[in-house]
C-alpha cells in the first residue's frame, strides 16, 4: 500500500527534471554530483551549462582542470570539480556496478547506488537526506539515521521501479515532508504514517569555522576565475581581506585545485 501509494502520486506530481529524462551514464553522474551539496534550483542552470560546454566523458577529459572549474564557478564545493575531471581522465566510459562506481575519486556509496539505479536500472537501496527523513517519520516516526534509511530502502523499496521510487521519495521530502512543519495534509501516505509531528531537527550544524573557511576558498577560486594570469598571494589577500588566504592557497594546492608557481597562484592549467 506505501509503495504503490508513494509511485501513483509520482505520476501526477512528480518534478520533471532533465537528468530524469536521460539514461546517459554521464549525464547522470553530472546531475548526481552536482546535487551532493547544492540545491535543485541552483543546480538547473549550472547541469545546462556543463553539459553544453563538455557534453561527453571525453570533452571533460580533453578540458584543463583550469577550464572545469571556470565553467563549476558558482556551485561551489569545486573538489567535485576536480573529482569529475579526475574521473574523466581515468575512464572512457563508466562502469555498471555500485562496488566499481564507489571506487571512483569523489563518489561515496550513495552517488554509486543513485548512478547505479538511475542510468543502468540496478536494483539498489540507497537514501539521501529526503529519503531518509520520509521513509523514517512514516515507519520509525523520527527522520531515519543512515543505517536505517538504507535498510528501510532495502525492506519496503521498489526492485521493479527503483527509479521511480528514489525519485518519488526526493520529490516528497523536498516538498511535503519537509524538515520543520511538514505538509502532511497532502502527502500520499498521510494516514499510515507514524510521525508524531514532535521531532527535534538532529542535523549537525556545520562549525562556523570550516564554514567560513569555505567561504573564503570560494573566494580564492572566484578571483582566480576572472584571471587568466593569475594573482599574488598578497593581491589575494588584500582582495579578499582575510588571514586565512596564505593557508587555504596551500591547502586548494594541496588539492590540486590550484597551481602556485614563482609566488603566483593560479586554476590549473593542465
Ligand atoms: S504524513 Fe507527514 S510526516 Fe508522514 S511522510 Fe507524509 S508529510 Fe511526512
Amino acid at each position: 500500500m506505501f509503495r504503490r501509494r508513494v509511485l501513483s502520486w509520482y505520476r501526477r506530481s512528480g518534478r520533471d527534471l532533465p537528468w530524469r529524462r536521460t539514461r546517459d551514464p554521464y549525464r547522470v553522474l553530472v546531475s548526481e554530483v552536482m546535487l551532493q551539496q547544492t540545491q535543485v534550483a541552483r543546480v538547473l542552470p549550472a547541469y545546462r551549462r556543463f553539459l553544453q560546454r563538455f557534453p561527453t566523458l571525453r570533452g571533460l577529459a580533453r578540458a584543463s582542470l583550469g577550464e572545469v572549474l571556470r565553467e563549476w564557478s558558482g556551485l561551489g564545493y569545486n573538489r567535485r570539480a576536480r573529482d569529475l575531471h579526475r574521473i574523466a581522465r581515468m575512464r572512457s566510459s563508466l562502469p555498471r556496478t555500485v562496488a566499481e562506481l564507489d571506487t571512483l575519486p569523489g563518489i561515496g556509496t550513495y552517488t554509486a547506488s543513485a548512478v547505479a539505479c538511475f542510468a543502468f536500472g540496478e536494483s539498489t537501496a540507497f537514501a539521501d537526506t529526503n529519503i531518509r527523513r520520509v521513509l523514517g517519520r512514516a515507519v520509525l516516526g523520527r527522520t531515519a539515521t543512515d543505517r536505517e534509511g538504507v535498510e528501510l530502502d532495502r525492506q519496503i523499496g521498489s526492485k521493479r521501479e527503483g527509479a521511480r521510487w528514489h525519485h518519488a521519495l526526493m520529490d516528497i521530502g523536498a516538498t511535503i515532508c519537509v524538515a520543520s512543519r511538514p505538509r502532511c495534509e497532502v502527502c500520499p501516505v498521510r494516514g499510515i504514517c507514524n510521525y508524531r509531528g514532535d521531532e527535534r531537527s538532529s542535523r549537525r550544524k556545520q562549525s562556523p569555522f570550516a564554514a567560513s573557511d569555505r567561504r573564503v576558498r570560494g573566494a580564492i577560486l572566484r578571483h582566480l576565475v576572472g584571471s587568466s594570469r593569475g594573482a599574488t598571494v598578497a593581491a589575494l589577500r588584500t582582495g579578499i581581506n582575510d588571514p586565512r588566504v596564505a593557508r587555504l592557497v596551500g591547502a586548494l594546492a594541496r588539492e590540486g585545485l590550484v597551481e602556485v608557481s614563482y609566488g603566483s597562484v593560479r586554476l590549473p592549467t593542465r
